[in-house]
């Protein structure tokens, strides 16, 4: 059975991501848009962040990056991310974000893998990216300095604002405008995800996808209101938001560049997340909505700091990226007196796929229901597909679907499948209502603080060490806060060759922070393999429900 949206469809505005956002460029608003949490006074508008765009626009022009080629950024968030975000997208480039985390050998894949023709750096960051631009052959010629505050050259590395073009040059630009057809093809950004199996790989999102999921989000945020039920039309909005999430992930992207610029709505970007200045910020600016991962209200629900501090402007929490337990749930809306709504997404949908609509009294660990304009099919072990209240893995087709992975046929055509489905390997169950459960997931993916661990690249990791034969790694959950920790299955190539010490100490010096075996590294005899040779996850994760958490 395809399970349809309840909403009838959207019209999708078939154009380029500038035109959507700014297509009024004569009366743009000087309102504070994009603003510096550490010092509010700092900030873009609408009409300024435009200006910007255009200036790093004409500066990639001059420098003779072409169309399609990806500019990359190396960088903690800051209120100039947006401009290098949609600078790169709107004038007909690609945008991928690094996790400013990342050790030099994970950055280096991925400008490997983009085949990044501009690197845009923080300063703290310049070490590691020069290493990792170096390792896969990029010039030193195409790193930038870049920050919120001008910086003097270092190394003989300029800058960023040294490439632009001039305001007055700016104001003479026009960027590219995409056709329908083009607003489709056109790729704008390549995120990072490893999809239902394998290594991290780049998701080709099109400037067409990114504009569904804004207006299919949008929507789900009005829906409910009575404003919007009598008159059709979206009542304006008086909202404060804050961002934390990192800017380089989709659900940072979707809600801070496009959502918040589309509705200029003033967002307080952190460099990173703080707890206590988060909840600092939260009361000095009487934020309204909160978008969170689940660990957050974890720390919100159980840190005594959260009673110092006022709250009580925070309307809406929404939270996604990672399963939340009904209980949290609960705990916080109970706590906090608000909704908390939730939804599911993943790179490869652009960012959202289901939703709780805003206001819907959603307190009951659901995900919510199908954007409009998308269909979903929930497929059993056998391929056959399941009816209302049975569990299923998750197809979904949409205009927010990507069409495929960056330069990688294979996992494109296992993932991306005939007639528009994406598989997910999530699996759901649905519910007469419509709304949805996800009940479980047969994808490797473990989630830690809402980010990627691809056990893949974990094992690949740990078969470098000269003292262990085979690896497999996966998920623990903690069954107190529903977190996932990775845990490493290692056969040592003789008995005490390196002790589980030694094996942490090794991923630490090779994977950034959310990488690292939490859950611990237990040695075994054999690492479970099928006949092909195929790791068997799903004996391990017994193993590991068996054993608990501590490894
Ligand atoms: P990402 O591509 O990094 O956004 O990760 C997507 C994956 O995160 C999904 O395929 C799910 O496995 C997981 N995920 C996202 N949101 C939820 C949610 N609300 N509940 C359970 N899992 C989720």
């Amino acid at each position: 059975m395809v399970i349809q949206s309840p909403y009838p469809d959207l019209k999708i505005p078939e154009q380029d991501i500038l035109t959507y956002l700014f297509a009024s460029e004569d009366s743009l608003p000087e309102s504070p848009l994009w603003i510096n949490a550490a010092s509010p006074d700092t900030y873009l508008s609408l009409h300024s962040g435009l200006q910007w765009i255009k200036r790093l626009a004409l500066g990639l022009d001059h420098l003779g990056v072409e169309k399609g080629n990806v500019l990359m950024i190396v960088s903690p968030n800051h209120i100039f991310v947006p401009v290098a975000y949609l600078g790169a997208v709107g004038s007909g480039r690609i945008f991928s974000g690094a996790n400013p985390l990342y050790t030099a050998d994970e950055l280096s894949f991925q400008i490997r893998n983009t085949g990044a023709r501009v690197l845009l750096v923080h300063p703290t960051l310049l070490d590691t990216a020069r290493k990792a631009s170096k390792a896969a052959g990029l010039s030193k010629d195409s790193l930038y300095l870049f920050s919120d505050a001008e910086h003097k050259p270092m190394d003989g590395i300029q800058d960023w604002r040294s490439m632009l073009g001039s305001p007055r040059d700016a104001s003479r630009y026009n960027w590219p405008r995409l056709s329908s057809s083009e607003s489709k093809k056109q790729i704008a950004t390549v995120n990072y995800s490893s999809g239902t199996t394998g290594l991290p790989k780049g998701v080709m999102i099109t400037h067409y996808n990114l504009i569904a999921n804004a207006e299919q989000t949008i929507f789900l945020k009005n829906v409910e209101k009575p404003e919007f039920k009598r008159t059709g039309k979206y009542p304006a909005v008086d909202e404060r938001w804050i961002n934390f999430l990192p800017l380089y992930h989709a659900y940072g992207q979707l809600n801070t560049m496009l959502m918040a610029a589309k509705l200029n709505i003033p967002v307080y970007i952190m460099s990173t997340f703080v707890f206590e200045e988060m909840l600092q910020v939260v009361q000095t600016h009487k934020i309204t909505e909160l978008q969170v991962a689940p660990p957050i209200l974890v720390l919100m629900s159980k840190h005594p700091k959260t009673a110092n501090y006022d709250l009580s402007s925070v309307a809406k929490i929404f939270s996604g990226a990672a399963p939340l337990s009904q209980s949290l749930q609960n705990e916080c809306t109970q706590r906090f007196k608000t909704s908390i709504g939730q939804g599911w997404g993943m790179t490869e949908v652009t960012c959202a796929g289901l939703i709780a609509p805003a206001g819907s009294g959603d307190n009951i660990g659901s995900v919510g229901t199908l954007l409009p304009n998308c269909e979903i099919k929930l497929i059993d072990e056998n391929g056959k597909e399941v009816g209302m209240g049975e569990r299923g893995e998750i197809y979904i087709k949409g205009p927010n679907v990507s069409s495929g992975y960056w330069k990688n046929e294979n996992a494109t055509r296992e993932t991306m499948l005939e007639g528009g489905w994406l598989r997910t390997g999530d699996v759901a169950v649905n519910d007469e209502r419509g709304w949805f459960y996800i009940v479980d997931r047969l994808k490797e993916l473990i989630k830690v603080s809402g980010l990627q661990v691809a056990p893949a690249e974990l094992e690949a990791v740990l078969l470098t060490h000269p003292a262990v034969a085979d690896a497999g790694v996966v998920g623990v959950q903690d069954s107190f806060d529903a977190q996932e920790h990775p845990r490493a299955y290692v056969l040592l190539k003789s008995k005490g060759a390196a002790s589980s010490e030694e094996i942490q100490e090794w991923i630490k010096s090779k994977v950034a922070k959310h990488k690292y075996l939490t859950g611990g590294v237990v040695f075994v005899d054999e690492v479970p393999k099928s006949a092909a040779g195929k790791i068997q996850r799903k004996i391990m994760r017994e193993w590991a429900k068996k054993d608990g958490q501590q490894g």
